[in-house]
């Protein structure tokens, strides 16, 4: 069992960590946990520019409970094992199923994917980690009950609960995921089982339905962090609305982003388009249309803006891709579409609403809930599976949308990567969301992805945009942006909440 390169936990002897193993495996049985090289392989698959061994586990366990999870807390505990816990385990982009550090143990949830309630009056869901849109989305059909929810792009494989705990985003009015879950059960490192919100309260049945309860509200501290274990987690669903209209403005110019938000704001916030708006750049709309890259160019460097242009013109994809949808009543509908119909042609925009492509018809059903992996397409533009996602937070005012996708764009170009870049969802923020996409077959190309996002990071940093979310390689780098004392509290809790430092250290920079 002992090879030149097995990935121990730091800081773990062999033998100390074989002791543990087998303490594990008494837990979940035989079956439950894998310590070989060849069965890891799934928890080791990455789309970063880092090698596999940086995130390469010791084991992965699988348990079905919370007291398996709290029996295998206890052994982590006794030996300081570190464990890193995923949910559906399809973070692609921002780390898979690997963990932040070399040698931690996996511990997938995915057996524990139960949907406990529905609650169709009040429009809620408690469920387990291990659940996944599709399951969810299948669920509600069988039952016939005309809810939705949202989901992000990869839906039909990832799940609602890690989902949200990476505060990850969705296309209809719900998504901003973390702001519509409502009520967690966290297993704690010591193995006390905190329900946040009105859950810690006996006997009540207000925990799906009210999210503060009494005292500091503590949902947030369980995200993006590693302070405890999510084993359920409630969540609103949304009554499926008589009317449904989503559409597509395009717009011919890169320099359009800046009025196409001017317009588009207003509306945002007054709630006239109540979804997660999409403004997709051409090379975003281009792969999943779907259009490959070496039919247009395969000289060095990024993509040429002629190239680009001539995509646009042969297949009819703007230079901006503009998503969004009515939800309503068909008099409701009526009414706010003149207005959709004003803002665009003030703005010089078109607007399609039939489906004309795999691009719009994945959109669309995004934008209703409806699960699918149409954005995979990405994958297809360069080839060789490296992709990540470098994602800032920007105001949604045009002036810093323009500055954003330029500095952006430069920065890409200087390394030869095309900008694949995409701004959405907010009320008053967009997530500015660039794929860098590269071949992570070619050493130099995987070599200059990183000093790429690098540069990328430092750059946006110095100019006070920080990321929404980031890749597990780059989850120290990214957290020092925001500062010491922030960092300082979230040790001080991790401190508290994790004093043998046993869950997932490293994750988004938290650590002892
Ligand atoms: C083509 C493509 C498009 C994408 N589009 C989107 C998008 O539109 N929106 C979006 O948000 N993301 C998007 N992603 C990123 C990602 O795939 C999704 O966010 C996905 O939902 C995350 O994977 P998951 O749901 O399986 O969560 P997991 O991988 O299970 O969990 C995510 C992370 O949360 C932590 N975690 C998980 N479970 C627990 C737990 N129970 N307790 C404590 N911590 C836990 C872990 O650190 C884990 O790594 C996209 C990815 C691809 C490849």
């Amino acid at each position: 069992m002992t090879t030149k390169t097995r990935a121990l936990p730091k800081h773990s002897l062999a033998a100390d960590f074989d002791k543990a193993v087998k303490d594990l495996r008494a837990i979940v049985g035989d079956g439950n946990l894998v310590v070989d090289e060849a069965r890891l392989a799934p928890y080791n698959k990455i789309m970063m520019p880092v090698p596999n061994e940086q995130h390469a586990p010791s084991a992965a366990i699988t348990p079905e409970s919370v007291e398996q999870i709290q029996a295998i807390l206890r052994v982590l505990n006794r030996y300081r094992i570190p464990a890193y816990p995923i949910s559906t385990g399809k973070n692609l982009g921002y780390g898979s199923a690997a963990p932040v550090q070399r040698g931690q143990v996996v511990m997938d949830l995915r057996r524990m994917n139960r949907i406990l309630e529905v609650d169709a009056d009040l429009c809620t869901a408690l469920v387990e980690p291990g659940v996944t849109y599709q399951q969810l989305y299948d669920y509600l059909q069988e039952k016939k009950l005309p809810l939705w929810f949202s989901c992000p792009a990869p839906s039909a494989i990832a799940g609602p609960l890690g989902n949200m705990v990476d505060r990850g985003v969705g296309y209809t009015p719900y998504g901003e995921h973390f702001l519509f879950s409502c009520g967690m059960e966290v297993v704690l490192a010591n193995g006390e089982v905190l329900r946040t919100g009105m859950g810690s309260m006996p006997n009540s049945n207000t925990w799906q339905v009210f999210k503060w309860g009494y005292g500091p509200t503590l949902d947030g501290i369980f995200t993006q962090s590693n302070y405890g274990i999510v084993t359920k987690m409630g969540m609103w669903l949304m009554p499926a609305p008589p009317d449904f209209r989503p559409f597509s403005i395009q717009y011919p110019e890169e320099t359009d982003i800046a009025k196409i938000v001017e317009a588009l704001r207003p509306l945002r916030i007054a709630m006239v388009i109540p979804n997660a708006v999409v403004i997709a750049h051409t090379l975003w709309e281009a792969p999943c249309t779907p259009v490959k890259r070496a039919d247009y160019y395969t000289g060095p460097g990024a993509i040429p803006d002629e190239a680009v242009a001539k995509i646009r013109k042969d297949h009819d994809i703007g230079a901006w891709n503009v998503y969004a949808a009515l939800y309503g009543t068909k008099e409701t509908n009526d009414a706010n579409w003149k207005i959709i119909e004003a803002v665009a042609a003030a703005t010089g925009g078109r607007i399609v609403t039939q489906s004309k492509s795999q691009a719009l018809e994945y959109r669309f059903d995004l934008m209703k809930g409806k699960p699918n992996l149409g954005e995979f397409g990405l994958y297809n533009w360069r080839g060789g599976g490296g992709s990540i996602w470098f994602a800032p937070v920007s105001q949604a005012k045009g002036s810093e949308t323009l500055r954003q996708m330029k500095l952006a764009k430069t920065i890409l170009g200087k390394y030869g990567f095309d900008y694949v870049g995409e701004f959405i969802v907010g009320w008053r923020d967009m997530h500015h969301v660039v794929d860098l996409l590269f071949d992570r077959s070619d050493a130099e190309q995987t070599r200059k992805a990183y000093a790429c996002y690098d540069e990328l990071l430092h750059a946006f940093a110095k100019e006070g945009y920080g990321m929404y979310r980031a890749n597990t390689a780059f989850a120290e780098k990214v957290a020092a942006t925001y500062g010491p004392v922030k960092r300082g509290v979230e040790k001080k809790l991790k401190k508290a909440l994790d004093p043998n430092n046993i869950l997932a250290p490293g994750r988004c920079g938290i650590s002892l």
